[in-house]
């Protein structure tokens, strides 16, 4: 039996559907019949080859897609809290369920992860079906009447920045939260501090996106074409200029990295989530004296383990917030590659979702 799957050949060469072997589950695995999938910008960078130095090198064959949304179709025999028929969305980085961050709740930094779609041995979801190794630890339950394509804008992007601003960083109300960079996570940012009761300033260079960020609840936008400086000008909108108590680099840049940095407020916390390109490869330089001297403090976060989702869900059943919000547009399988390769002029506003295989 086979099916039809957006299929990794070379770096930088525009995918394209083929037709594949069907997975089979293994025995503490299952298959899930895809309704939606997310498509981000890490499918673009592991498809560009920027993360080689990273062990994210995509072989011939891979199937990318870790943001899904779908039925269970099969359990392996050792399967113990899921069912045929359940509807599960499944966090992107995929844990064993045993080792020390685990068992402390964190499994989003296991010591053996497993990112979902970026090795052979764990293909992804633009795909009609796909399967979840160690599922028991590692998909989530969808509450009733839940929306696929909403429940996919909320895989990698807005989990990550939820994760972020709720569990890493330490946000009240009335405190300034800058966000630099609004793609999918830096929206997702903003959505999501705008809804913990922050003043949001929203960094851009392209006047769409900060529109868009202005939609979902930005107080204020800085057009890094029309300032000289962005720190300087994050810390004019804030009271008597002190800065934000909490700046988030939603992309990844050297250029971002330091300007969230240099926008914070002494005690300020940075919460890096976007990761480098292959022209930084890992390495920024940054402040230090000011960082020790101001007691700032700078902040690695990295997806979201599954029983979070419950915060989110309960938060959106109550209309705090709406991840559908950030999703742009919907695509067919056959569009994926497409959408994939259009990510290299940074013109996408919002979460593409596929949700036609
Ligand atoms: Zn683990
Ligand atoms: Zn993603």
């Amino acid at each position: 039996m086979s099916m039809r799957a957006v299929v990794f050949e070379e770096v930088g060469k525009t995918m394209e559907v083929q037709e594949v072997e069907r997975p089979e589950p293994e025995p503490n695995g299952i298959v899930v019949e895809t309704e939606a999938c997310g498509i981000c910008r890490s499918d673009w960078h592991a498809w560009r080859g920027d993360w080689d130095w990273l062990g994210v090198a995509p072989t011939p064959g891979l199937i990318f897609g870790h943001e899904p949304v779908g039925t269970i179709t099969e359990i392996g025999e050792d399967i113990e809290t899921l069912d045929v028929g359940d509807r599960v969305c499944v966090p992107f980085n995929l844990s064993d369920g045993t080792c020390r961050h685990c068992k402390a709740g964190r499994a989003n930094i296991c010591e053996s992860v497993v990112p979902l779609g970026f090795a052979p041995f764990q293909p992804g979801a633009f795909a009609e079906e796909f399967p979840v190794r160690k599922a028991d630890h590692n998909v989530v339950k969808l509450p009733d009447g839940v929306d696929p394509v909403d429940v996919a804008g909320l895989g990698c992007r807005f989990a990550t920045a939820f994760h972020g601003l709720v569990h890493r960083v330490d946000i009240t109300a009335g405190d300034w939260v800058a966000v630099h960079g609004c793609g999918g996570v830096g929206l997702s940012a903003v959505h999501i501090a705008d809804a913990l009761g922050a003043n949001v300033v929203a960094v851009d260079l392209d006047e769409d996106k900060l529109e868009k960020a202005d939609a979902l609840g930005a107080d204020e936008t800085v057009d890094v074409t029309a300032v000289d400086g962005v720190p300087n000008a994050v810390k004019q909108v804030t009271p008597n200029g002190r800065g934000v108590e909490v700046s988030v680099d939603a992309l990844g840049i050297a250029e971002t990295c330091r300007n969230s940095v240099g926008s914070l407020s002494k005690g300020g916390q940075n919460l890096q989530i976007g990761l480098t390109t292959s022209e930084e490869e890992g390495e920024v330089s940054l402040p230090v004296d000011t960082i020790v001297m101001e007691e700032r403090e700078f902040v690695g976060t990295f997806g979201m383990p599954p029983h979070e989702y419950e915060e989110i869900f309960s938060m959106m059943e109550r209309g705090k917030i709406d991840p559908g919000k950030i999703v742009s547009k919907t695509v067919s399988l056959e569009e994926v590659p497409e959408v994939i390769a259009s990510m290299d002029d940074y013109e996408t506003v919002g979460i593409p979702v596929c949700n036609d295989f």
